[in-house]
C-alpha cells in the first residue's frame, strides 16, 4: 500500500487513463475523488460532478473533497479532448473549447488545489499532456497548442514550487486505446488515426496510470518532472 494517506483528485475520471488512474491510485491505498461531467460512470470514493471549462464547478469540486477528506496532496489532471482538422478555415469554436478544456482546464484546477497541495507540506501534480506535447502533427495545431502550453505551465510551476514540498510532473502517453478518437470531429483525420490504431498494439489506460503511479510513489527527495510513455512500436 505505497500511498496510504495520500488523498487525491483526479479530473477526467470517467474515461479512459483517468478512470484507470483512479483504479491505480486506489489499489495503491490512496483515498480519490474522481472528478467528471459524466459522473455515472465514475468509480472514486467520492464521485463530484467537474466541468473543468467552468471555473464554479472547479471551486467547487476542489471544495467538496476537500471538506470529505480534510486535505488534499495528489493532484491528477487527466481531462481532455482532441478536436483536429486544417486551421485553414476551421470552425475556431473548437479551437477555444480545446485549449479550454486541455489547457485552462489544468491551469484553474491546479490554481483552485495549489493552497490545499501547499498546506499538505508534501504533494504530487501530474498532468497528463502528450507526446503531442513536444512533437506535431498536421491537423492538429490547436491540440498541440493545448499540449505544449501544459509543459510550459508545469514546467514553470515547478520551478516556482521547488523546495516547497509539491512536485510537479508531465507524462506524455502515445496512442493509448481510449475514447479520446471520438472527439476529433474531422473524419478525414478520424479514419487515418483510427487505421493506424487498429493496426498495431496501442498502450492500455493501465499502462499510463502505472506510470502515474511509478512518479507518485517515488520518495520525497526525487521529482520525475517529465515521462514520455508510447507503444513500442510508435516511432
Ligand atoms: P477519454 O476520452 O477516454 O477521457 C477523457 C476524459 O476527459 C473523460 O473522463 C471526460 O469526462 C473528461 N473531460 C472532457 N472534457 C471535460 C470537461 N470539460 N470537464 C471535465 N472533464 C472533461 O480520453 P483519454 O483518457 O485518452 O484522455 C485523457 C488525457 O490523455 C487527455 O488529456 C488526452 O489528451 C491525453 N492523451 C491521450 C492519448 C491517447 O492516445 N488516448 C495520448 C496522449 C495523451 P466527461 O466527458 O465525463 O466530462
Amino acid at each position: 500500500m505505497e500511498l496510504k494517506n495520500r488523498h487525491a483528485l483526479v479530473t477526467g475520471a470517467s474515461s479512459g487513463i483517468g478512470a484507470a488512474t483512479v483504479l491505480a491510485l486506489h489499489e495503491a491505498g490512496a483515498v480519490v475523488a474522481a472528478g467528471a461531467r459524466r459522473t455515472d460512470r465514475l468509480g472514486g470514493d467520492l464521485n463530484l460532478t467537474l466541468d473543468v471549462t467552468d471555473e464554479s464547478s472547479i471551486r467547487a469540486a476542489v471544495a467538496a473533497a476537500v471538506a470529505e477528506f480534510g486535505r488534499l496532496d495528489l493532484l491528477v489532471n487527466a481531462a481532455g479532448i482532441m478536436p483536429l482538422g486544417p486551421v485553414l478555415g476551421a470552425d475556431v469554436t473548437t479551437w477555444r473549447q480545446c485549449l479550454d478544456t486541455n489547457l485552462l482546464g489544468m491551469m484553474l484546477v491546479t490554481h483552485a488545489a495549489l493552497p490545499h497541495l501547499v498546506e499538505a507540506g508534501a504533494a504530487d501534480i501530474v498532468t497528463v499532456s502528450s507526446i503531442g506535447g513536444r512533437e506535431t502533427y498536421p491537423g492538429a495545431a490547436a491540440y498541440h497548442a493545448s499540449k505544449f502550453g501544459l509543459y510550459g505551465f508545469s514546467e514553470s510551476l515547478r520551478k516556482e514550487l521547488t523546495g516547497d514540498g509539491v512536485r510537479v510532473s508531465v507524462v506524455e502517453p502515445g496512442y493509448t486505446e481510449t475514447e479520446l478518437f471520438g472527439s476529433i470531429g474531422d473524419a478525414g483525420l478520424q479514419a487515418g488515426i483510427e487505421g493506424v490504431l487498429a493496426g498495431q498494439r496501442n498502450l492500455d489506460p493501465a499502462d499510463v496510470a502505472a506510470a502515474v503511479l511509478h512518479i507518485v510513489s517515488r520518495p520525497p527527495h526525487v521529482v520525475v518532472n517529465n515521462l514520455q510513455i508510447r507503444p513500442s512500436v510508435q516511432a
